[in-house]
Parts: structure tokens; C-alpha cells; sequence
């Protein structure tokens, strides 16, 4: 008889399980509003990565249907083909301007970005400079490249200057240096601390990218991101990587730079150029995001009032909050099992926020990780706040 070849599907599935390190799928019914529909319940959305609510903001809505009329469901083809549109078009020099940038360029997804542009940035005899803590999507487009790879200790940027200085002596020279980093790191709410990293990367010769995922619509100037929040001039940050899909609402990647990165970036990223181009929905929907951000920025504000006061109330509760300064606050509670049952008893108590536990963060820093939303309401957070601070008490963890 002969072996099953796909055995190994059910048994790998099955160890997850037996380990609790399997997803299990939260579903929600209807839009991601503050208050969702998830698994059936209604709960106070805490953990989505829809900052500033705009995935539901009407112009962006209105955006997105007039661009099925105008420009059809979707685009029948990659970028450099027949899929570049007029929108995409403007999307990219709106998304330019609100950066200050000389140029942007969008891609199907973050993930697509730094998975295509990375591997193109760096190839055998150039190292790439990566802090501990960087997102998957950058460990895997380094993964693509055949640079070598140095790891330094997480926002440590001595450490990083020991890994230069390093790098200096090397025989044969590295061609090329990119130094990379995530601008907030999602799983702690800590900012790179970008201007020292900048002027190391100045000092060494070193191409700087930052992905600012979890920085656009949050930090800087109107939520520009964290080249904004430091003041740093274009030339210090070579390469400014971003999403759509988080505070701005809808999807897509992007790089901000210039002109010479642009034209470098969509005729070289195999993601770029071998996958169909974002729908007229999805684009037109990303330049309302835009508008919305010039236009109104009492949504930023409201993200970092909400923020404060969910941070103190939390603070005062006795709870660990680790080394967050941005909206997202991770609740350290420590051990794995009692950050589930918390994760329970929160979404019993009418919030959902998930567990995050090893092998996303170390054994011992199990945490509910916790985002908040411009779209709340003063009621809403103080809903959340009770509910956390009663869960805490009820487990024991304050
Ligand atoms: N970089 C970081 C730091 C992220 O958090 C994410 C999203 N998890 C991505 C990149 C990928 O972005 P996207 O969702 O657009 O693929």
C-alpha cells in the first residue's frame, strides 16, 4: 500500500493543536466597527489594526463604489501591462505629496513590498543590518536575497554600532549595507529610535529602510509616520515602507522615496511586477484614506487621547504595560495559558482582544496585545477600561 503524501497535513495540524500554538479563526459578522459582531456576540473591538476607523469612514465607501461604476471590478492585468490606471496613477503621486517624498509607488501588500523590493536592495557581497524584533515579512525578503545578514540587539543602537564597525572591517568590503528596521514594532508598541539609526547609517555608508506600518496615520505630523515624527530629511531615510491596510483602511503596500527608487523599485520587485494590480475599489477607496488624513485630522488626535488615558488607567490598575509610547499597549501578563484565559474572560466581559504568546513573543511575555481606535467613544473606553481592570482582578493578575 502506498504512503498517504499528504499524512503530514493532519499530523503537523494536530501537534499545533496539542501545543494550543494553532489560530483559531475569530470571525466576524458585518463590518469592523468598534462595537463587532464576532463569533456571534457583539463585543468592543480591541485589537484590529483599523486605527483610525477609516475602513468604515463614508468617503471612503463612497470612494470605492464610484470606482466600480467608473472603472469596473477590477484592473485584467499586472501594472507594467495593461493594469496601471488613472487611479493608480494618482494614488501614487497623492501618496507622494502627503509624504513630502519625491516619489511613492504601491504594491498589492505590505508583505509583497518587503518580500519584492528587499531581495532587489541587496544580493551576494552587500549585508543586511536587521533589528531582532523585525517583522516576518522583512526576515522572509531577507531570507530572498543572497546578502549576508546581521541581527542586532532589539532598538540597541550600540549594539548597531558594533555591527557596523564590524561590517567596516570585513575583507572583501561589502558592496552594499542596508541597515532595516520596523518604525513601531508590533508586538510591543515601541518606537525605533530612527534618528540614531539614520545618522549610524549616514556615518557608515548605509542604506536606511524603515517599515513604518504601524507608524503611518499614528505618528508624525497629520499621522505622516515616523520620518515626520523624527523631522528627518528625505535623504536620511532611503527607503519609507508602508500599508494600507492598517490606519489607512483598506490594503495595499507602498515605498516613499526618490524618483530613482521608484523607477529601481516597480522594474525590479518580482511582487510588483508579476501579480495583478490593485482593483479601482481598493485604489480609489486608498486615495479618500488620503483626503481623509489631509482633511481631518481630529481622527489622530482622538487616536492619542484614547491612547493616553487607556495607558494611565491601565498603569494605575497595576498592570504591566512593558516599553510602549503608541496606541498599541501590550498587557503583559507572563504566562501563556493565563494570557488565553484572560483573552476569555475579556471577551465574556464584552471586549476582544487576543493572547499573543510564544513563539511570537518569548515564553515568559505572554500579553493580551491591545489597539486602540479613534472610532471609540469616551464610553468606550472606559467600558474597555473596566472590563480589563475586573479580568485582571478576577485572574489575579492585579
Ligand atoms: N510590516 C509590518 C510591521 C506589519 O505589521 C505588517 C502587517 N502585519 C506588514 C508589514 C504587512 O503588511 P500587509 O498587511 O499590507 O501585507
Amino acid at each position: 500500500m502506498t504512503r498517504d503524501p499528504t499524512g503530514f497535513l493532519r499530523q503537523e495540524v494536530d501537534q499545533l493543536v496539542a501545543s494550543e500554538l494553532d489560530w483559531k479563526l475569530r470571525v466576524l459578522d458585518g463590518p469592523s466597527l468598534p462595537w463587532s459582531v464576532i463569533d456571534g456576540k457583539k463585543v468592543l473591538m480591541f485589537c484590529s489594526n483599523n486605527y483610525l476607523g477609516l475602513s468604515n469612514h463614508p468617503k471612503l465607501k463612497a470612494a470605492a463604489i464610484e470606482a466600480v461604476r467608473t472603472h469596473g471590478a477590477g484592473s485584467g492585468s499586472v501594472r507594467p501591462i495593461a493594469g496601471t490606471m488613472d487611479l493608480h496613477v494618482e494614488l501614487e503621486q497623492r501618496l507622494a505629496r502627503f509624504k513630502g517624498a519625491e516619489a511613492s509607488l504601491v504594491y498589492q501588500s505590505g508583505f509583497a513590498t518587503n518580500a519584492g523590493l528587499i531581495p532587489q536592495l541587496v544580493g551576494e557581497g552587500d549585508l543586511v543590518i536587521s533589528d531582532e524584533l523585525n517583522h516576518g515579512s522583512i526576515i522572509d525578503g531577507v531570507r530572498l536575497s543572497r546578502a549576508e545578514r546581521s541581527v542586532y540587539k532589539h532598538a540597541d543602537t550600540d549594539d548597531l554600532a558594533r555591527v557596523l564597525s564590524e561590517a567596516e572591517r570585513h575583507a572583501p568590503a561589502y558592496r552594499r549595507i542596508l541597515l532595516i528596521t520596523d518604525g513601531v514594532f508590533s508586538m510591543d508598541g515601541d518606537v525605533a529610535p530612527l534618528d540614531r539609526i539614520a545618522a549610524l547609517g549616514a556615518d557608515h555608508g548605509a542604506m536606511v529602510y524603515v517599515d513604518d506600518a504601524h507608524g503611518e496615520g499614528v505618528l508624525g505630523e497629520g499621522g505622516r509616520g515616523i520620518v515626520s515624527h523624527f523631522h528627518l530629511r528625505r535623504d536620511q531615510v532611503h527607503v519609507e515602507m508602508g500599508t494600507f491596510s492598517k490606519a489607512f483602511g483598506v490594503v495595499g503596500g507602498h515605498i516613499s522615496g526618490s524618483t530613482a527608487l521608484r523607477e529601481f523599485a516597480f522594474n525590479k520587485s518580482r511582487t510588483w511586477l508579476l501579480s495583478g494590480s490593485h482593483p479601482p475599489a481598493v485604489t480609489a477607496a486608498c486615495i479618500a484614506a488620503v483626503d481623509v488624513l489631509e482633511q481631518e485630522p481630529e481622527h489622530v488626535a482622538r487616536l492619542w487621547s484614547h491612547t493616553r488615558r487607556f495607558k494611565q488607567a491601565m498603569h494605575d490598575a497595576g498592570f504591566n504595560t512593558g516599553q510602549s509610547t503608541t496606541p498599541i499597549t501590550p498587557i503583559v501578563v507572563g504566562d501563556s495559558g493565563l494570557a488565553r484565559r484572560m483573552s476569555q474572560r475579556l471577551f465574556d466581559l464584552g471586549v476582544f482582544a487576543l493572547p499573543i504568546v510564544f513563539p511570537m513573543v518569548a515564553r515568559d511575555k505572554a500579553r493580551i496585545r491591545t489597539i486602540m481606535n479613534a472610532a471609540l467613544t469616551d464610553d468606550d473606553v472606559g467600558f474597555a477600561i473596566d472590563a480589563f481592570t475586573r479580568a485582571g482582578r478576577d485572574l489575579g493578575v492585579v
